[in-house]
């Protein structure tokens, strides 16, 4: 199986064409020295900025939109058509995603668990998904400071309790840019896995859709089994001999006052139990799993950052075994 490439992007940002404070070119640039490879633009219910920026190449952009409503924030990526949100309503949420998908298009939840109206109109989820096989990704971080941050550790268990239920969504991280300043964590990212050494919007689309994200404070976190299956497959029960890659590299290029020490590498299942925890010790480490069939695994970095001990790093997306 081919070797995967991580690479850094910010899915969730605001220019000047709806609330952010910077234009286009300046969210590029800043997007560019953050060492980001990738973004999506999703000003509030416009794609009017995207022919600024669709010819960028470093970062390269995935064009959307981020569905702002009364009743959830709703980011909507490379959608064919114009999907009316102003009519959907808490129970006719599923009908809209259809839309979205027969259109090509994807759906994310950010932030659902963001203060809501009157701080920030509808930015908390009310929206009643029947089907979450309709919804391909999920904020469990928002914001520049995510592990301090108590609604995403909501966001996590809402996350966990529909893996339990069989839902196979990919976690992302969204900063909800809206300039330069203001968020104090500059290296946090998704982590997205594609083929192919060049990033491009369609690997970036395929790797949300496929459930090959990471989500980090800024070190690259993920593992493989010794067949080079990765997050977002689909394997065998059975033992699994899993590598897990630790790597600061982009922080340190990052030259930022935030410094990470990862100290524990922990993997969870169903039910949020947690079945292997060991020292994060180096770049590369191995560990035997004994993988349950129909079940989810997916593994956190825990460490120290900027004197802070007992923090979570990253998060990545499950690996899924097949049912018996
Ligand atoms: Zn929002
Ligand atoms: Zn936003």
């Amino acid at each position: 199986m081919a070797d995967l490439h991580w690479f850094p992007c910010e899915l969730h940002c605001h220019t000047l064409h709806s609330d952010g404070d910077f234009s286009v070119a300046e969210l590029l640039q800043t997007a560019h020295e953050r060492l980001l490879d990738g973004i999506c633009l999703t000003d509030h219910n416009t794609t009017a900025g995207l022919a600024e920026a669709s010819c960028s190449r470093a970062p390269v952009v995935l064009g959307g939109m981020e569905w702002t409503t009364y009743f959830g924030h709703m980011p909507v990526l490379d959608c064919s058509a114009y999907v009316d949100w102003r009519d959907a309503s808490v129970d006719g949420i599923d009908e809209k995603l259809r839309q979205i998908h027969a259109c090509g298009g994807l759906a994310g939840v950010a932030h659902p668990f963001q203060l809501g109206t009157p701080i920030c109109t509808g930015g908390y989820w009310e929206y009643r998904v029947r089907d979450w096989s309709l919804v391909d990704y999920l904020e469990i971080w928002s914001e520049g400071s995510p592990y301090l941050n108590t609604s995403n550790r909501r966001a996590i268990a809402l996350w966990g309790s529909l893996l339990d239920r069989g839902y196979r969504i990919a976690p992302t991280f969204g900063r909800d840019w809206h300039r330069t300043a203001g968020n104090k964590l500059i290296s946090a990212c998704t982590y997205l896995g594609c083929m192919g050494e060049t990033l491009t919007p369609a690997g970036m689309k395929t790797a949300l859709q496929s459930g090959k994200t990471v989500v980090s404070a800024g070190p690259l976190f993920y593992f493989k089994t010794e067949r080079g299956e990765t997050v977002g497959d689909v394997i065998p029960a059975g033992r699994s001999d899993w590598r897990f890659v630790t790597d600061c590299s982009r922080v340190a290029r990052m030259q930022t006052e935030n410094t990470f020490v990862p100290k524990e590498i922990r993997v969870y299942t169903n039910g949020g139990r947690m079945c292997l925890c060991l020292p994060a010790e180096g770049e590369r480490q191995t560990a035997t799993l004994d993988l349950e069939p129909a079940h989810w695994y997916r593994a956190e970095l825990w460490g120290e950052t900027d004197g802070q001990g007992g923090c979570q790093l990253a998060v990545t997306a499950p690996i899924y075994t097949q049912h018996p």
